[in-house]
């Protein structure tokens, strides 16, 4: 804990596609009623995934917040129609 002030201040590449998927796969299976576990959430979470592509940017730690909510406005449909398919793509045949 001692080095945070200066780890706060380290640039690293974020998938800002990865963080808003791992957002809209939650809310889309609590309104699809979807299994909420973690096996259905991570397994819909990588379908989506591997269906869009990749974003990275260079943003600092704790600058996320402000990033995902510019990819909320940019790509919201597509990713939203990825994550849809890939949760009930999860839902027919859940892995547990
Ligand atoms: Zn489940």
């Amino acid at each position: 804990m001692e080095n945070n002030e200066r780890k706060n201040e380290e640039l690293e590449p974020v998938n800002i596609n990865e963080e808003f998927v791992k957002q809209c796969v939650r809310k889309t299976i609590r309104d699809l009623g979807g299994c909420g576990c973690e096996i259905c959430y991570a397994d819909a979470c990588a379908l989506a995934l591997n269906a869009l592509q990749p974003r990275y940017v260079t943003t600092r730690r704790g600058a996320l917040l402000s990033e995902v909510d510019q990819t909320r406005v940019a790509d919201s449909t597509g990713i939203t129609v990825e994550v849809t398919k890939a949760v009930m793509k999860v839902m027919q045949s859940p892995r547990h």
